[in-house]
């Protein structure tokens, strides 16, 4: 039913506050910085645990509205997936993470850049084109180019999550199953996906130094995803003392507060030529 149809007909489900009048202004204020480039994509680092040298950028999306001030992802992602813009949000982060990246990789050669994409987005027919076409674009390599999407997004529909993550694979991309362990994953189903790592989510990681239970599942996600043959990545690590013992469980890389926050290009370049801090 359409959302003017729900209000016609009285109509009430617990998706109903999402065509607010608010939210819908909140949704088009949103298209409009996105054409008018008022958002910005910030990046935050991985490192290699082993090395210390910076593997990868996440790209994250910021907003500063012009009367709210700052309006972080949280307060619009989950808004714009339900309406759809979500797919404005991807093409636009595609096309500033890729045109990024070309610039980054003159001095760093090694790097890569990640880019989160929602499961709306592998509906979209053309997604892996619209990627090719803005990397060739760019003269960017395939394999520098990252695509972060969550085990959640790919449940809601395996079937076609797994036709475009074949897709996106065969293109040369890397796939990384975000978020892991923080829903219902399908340990069988991961196995016949096309990825090349997988993230452990924040909330396995952030207190595998006080409770062993927590650093059981760590360390046994961590062998299972080896044993797969993935690269594993902790995110949100935010202290010293998190980062040594997965360096001991073996974690491949590590992402969060500790090692760096998401910054904007401009002050990320100075940083990356700094000492590594593993
Ligand atoms: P995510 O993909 O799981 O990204 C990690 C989030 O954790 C980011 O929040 C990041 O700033 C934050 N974070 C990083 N290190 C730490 C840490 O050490 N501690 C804590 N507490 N947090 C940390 P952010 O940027 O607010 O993004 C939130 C979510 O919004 C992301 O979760 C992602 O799902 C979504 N998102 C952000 N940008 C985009 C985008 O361009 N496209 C899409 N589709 N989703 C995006
Ligand atoms: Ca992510
Ligand atoms: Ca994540
Ligand atoms: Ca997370």
């Amino acid at each position: 039913m359409t959302p003017q149809g729900q209000f016609l007909s009285g109509y009430y489900s617990p998706d109903y506050d999402i065509y607010s009048e608010s939210r819908l202004t909140l949704m088009s204020d949103l298209r409009e910085a996105l054409n008018k480039n008022q958002t910005q994509l910030y990046y935050q680092p991985k490192a290699c645990m082993t090395s210390g040298e910076i593997v990868s950028l996440e790209a994250l999306i910021r907003w500063h509205h012009p009367e709210r001030g700052w309006v972080y992802p949280n307060d619009f992602i989950p808004l714009a997936e339900e309406t759809g813009v979500i797919t404005h949000i991807t093409r636009w982060a595609l096309e500033q993470g890729i045109a990024d990246l070309a610039i980054l990789l003159h001095d760093h050669p090694n790097l890569s850049v990640s880019i989160n994409i929602s499961a709306r987005d592998l509906e979209t027919n053309g997604l892996s084109d619209l990627i090719e076409t803005t990397l060739n674009h760019y003269h960017v390599k395939a394999d520098r180019l990252t695509i972060e999407l969550t085990e959640t997004a790919i449940m809601e529909n395996p079937e076609i999550g797994l036709t475009v993550l074949e897709r996106l694979a065969d293109v040369g991309l890397r796939v990384s199953i975000d978020d892991f362990g923080s829903g219902y994953s399908s340990l069988s189903y991961l196995k016949q996906l096309p990825a090349t790592e997988i993230k452990l989510d924040r909330s396995l990681v952030m207190d595998i130094c006080s409770c062993e239970s927590s650093k059981i599942i760590v360390e046994t996600s961590i062998n299972m995803a080896h044993g797969l043959g993935y690269k594993v990545v902790a995110e949100g690590v935010e202290d010293k003392e998190t980062a040594r013992l997965l360096q001991a469980l073996n974690c491949d890389w590590l992402q969060g507060y500790w090692l760096c926050y998401p910054l904007p290009i401009e002050k990320l370049k100075p940083w990356l030529n700094g000492q590594p801090k593993l």
